[in-house]
């Protein structure tokens, strides 16, 4: 899932969880527990994050690298934050290959910039995340437009890019992304 900060891609990910049985594999949300857990790798990145800058490439891959071991075996992934830059999309296309799978669909949730605002005003307020106030915001949507946005013609180029109106309710963007990735598969133990 594809898309600046608070375009819905952690809520659409958990959907695709409940609904599809996929892992979700968020850098975001890893940081945060490494923080919350207080290990070296939190505390090295904590400023990092508290200022809406991207952490490195090498970290997040790392993380990444790790997961995907980790959840073998799993019915499929979703990548919510990840990648991030170009070197993260190109590190992500070697471990994928390494293990044999590839990238299905990369869904893009388009967004305009004055509802990301709104949105992460109301997460602020829900969730106290310290890098939801309005200057670390900002710094998050310029790392989002200087490093991010290049991975849209990236995957493009791949023929897997594909884009969703992500200004709707959570119900109506959902059903668009259900649309993207065609019937569910069955899966094992679930009706
Ligand atoms: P997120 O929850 O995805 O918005 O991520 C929160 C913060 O964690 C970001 O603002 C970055 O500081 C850091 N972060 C998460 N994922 C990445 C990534 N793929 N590359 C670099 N930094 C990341």
């Amino acid at each position: 899932l594809f898309g600046p900060p608070a375009a819905g891609k952690g809520t659409q990910a958990k959907r695709l969880v409940e609904e599809r049985g996929f892992r979700q594999l968020s850098t975001g949300e890893m940081l945060r527990a490494a923080r919350a857990a207080g290990t070296s790798l939190g505390k090295k990145v904590a400023k990092i994050m508290d200022a809406g800058q991207l952490v490195s490439d090498e970290v997040v891959i790392a993380l990444i690298a790790e997961s995907l071991t980790a959840g073998e075996g799993a019915p499929g992934f979703i990548f919510d934050g990840f990648p991030r830059t170009t070197a993260q999309a190109e590190a992500l296309d070697r471990l994928l290959k390494e293990r044999g799978v590839k990238i299905d669909k990369v869904i893009r949730l388009v967004v305009d910039d004055d509802a990301l605002v709104a949105r992460m005003s109301k997460r602020a307020a829900e969730e106290g995340r310290a890098d939801d106030t309005v200057a670390a915001f900002k710094a998050r949507l310029s790392a989002y437009n200087a490093q991010t946005a290049a991975l849209i013609p990236f995957y493009r180029r791949q023929g897997v890019l594909a884009e969703v109106d992500g200004m709707g309710a959570i119900d109506d963007v959902a059903a668009a992304i259900g649309r993207v990735l065609g019937p569910r598969r069955k899966i094992k133990g679930r009706k």
